[in-house]
């Protein structure tokens, strides 16, 4: 049995609303990742099953390792097909913002949003969430918005509506935003809702090689050049990797191909804080990601020093700068957090 993590109040509230709705519009973040996907189809099939009419709209595209889900070729993406998505959002019933706090998390979608008269509904698990829907479903102790999918279902009572598609595209959420349930994954019940996934026929050992062991060779061997390329920083417990713009080309460089690198250093003994830079393609920016292990809080240095936020192990932010002033701006930040990232436990 799962513990009953969602208010009741907003669970009447929500199935209220979708009683009465037949157009629904689900959107999630900018650069979707495995979560943003998941728990927005998860969410789709689910109101399909219900005979609703669903639109899932993202604001760019995202990685080719998510595109065999099961939905995914109805994916809008805004930046495409804004006319079209505009149209949506304006007429929707109810539309359900999944897997972001704040409104500039879906950057050109937001004045669209915000200007729909539609009902609207947050579901998500990063903290302090902006105030732009009637209804908050806001819990940073869990450790995806797919299992939030997941919860929110089965206590409006359609445990059985869950089909085999679905059951596939919240695993992969709850998947992908743990690590392949190696970080943020001590809570039993997470294992209790695998048990009921696999009840519904999904193969999850597939989904683990769908999701992670679909790269080109040239992924490989970015991989191998950025980590000869890795800086570690002993005194501080920590790591840094980064892309130029240039390295990029150098290894035919394609969106996503850079996924999951900011973990690797900390499979170093004693490194509890990597960071990633990453110089944009399109914005003049470099894009920073950071992880931590234990209690070091990466979304305090990323508030601090890089304009940006997220959870306490993975958060990410932006610099406005070249690569030189952002590696710079990483050692400052180094040197004040210190204390803590060489603080025991
Ligand atoms: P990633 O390193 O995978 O891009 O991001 C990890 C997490 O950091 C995201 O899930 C999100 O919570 C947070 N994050 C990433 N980029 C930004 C940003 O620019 N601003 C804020 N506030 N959070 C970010
Ligand atoms: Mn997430």
């Amino acid at each position: 049995m799962l513990t009953k993590v969602i208010e009741q109040s907003k669970i009447d509230h929500f199935t209220k609303w979708l009683d009465r709705a037949d157009k629904v519009v689900i959107v999630s973040h900018v650069g979707p990742d495995g979560d943003a996907i998941g728990s927005s189809l998860g969410l789709w099939h689910f109101l399909d099953s219900q005979g609703k009419t669903a639109n899932v709209i993202v604001p760019n595209a995202f990685p080719d390792f998510l595109k065999w889900m099961p939905g995914s070729k109805d994916v809008l993406l805004y930046d495409r097909y804004k006319e079209f998505a505009d149209k949506l959002i304006a007429e929707a019933d109810v539309i359900c913002c999944l897997d972001f706090n704040a409104i500039h998390r879906i950057e050109a979608m937001g004045s669209a949003v915000l200007a729909s008269s539609a009902k609207k509904i947050l579901i998500d698990h990063h903290l302090y969430p902006e105030d732009f829907c009637k209804i908050i479903i806001s819990h940073p102790e869990i450790s995806s918005t797919s299992e939030l999918i997941f919860r929110l279902i089965c206590r409006m009572g359609y445990f059985s509506d869950i089909s085999k598609e679905g059951a596939e595209c919240i695993y992969t959420g709850m998947m992908t935003d743990t690590g392949g349930f190696t970080y943020n994954s001590n809570n039993r019940e997470i294992y209790f809702i695998i048990s009921e996934l696999l009840s519904k026929g999904i193969d999850k050992d597939d989904i683990y090689r769908k999701v992670y062991n679909t790269y080109s060779e040239s992924r490989l061997r970015l991989m191998g050049y950025v980590l000869s390329q890795m800086k570690v920083y002993p005194g501080h417990h920590a790591a840094l990797i980064s892309l130029t713009k240039e390295e990029q080309g150098r290894f035919d460089y394609i969106r996503g191909d850079s996924e999951g690198f900011v973990n690797i250093p900390l499979s170093i003994k004693d490194v509890v804080f990597s960071c990633f830079l990453r110089e944009d393609t399109e914005k003049p920016m470099i894009k920073i990601s950071l992880r931590s292990v234990g209690t070091f809080p990466c979304n305090r240095l990323a508030a601090e020093f890089f304009n940006g936020g997220g959870h306490l192990n993975a958060s990410g932010g932006e610099f406005y700068g070249t690569m030189e002033e952002a590696r710079d701006v990483f050692e400052q930040a180094l040197e004040r957090y210190k204390p803590l990232l060489c603080a025991k436990g």
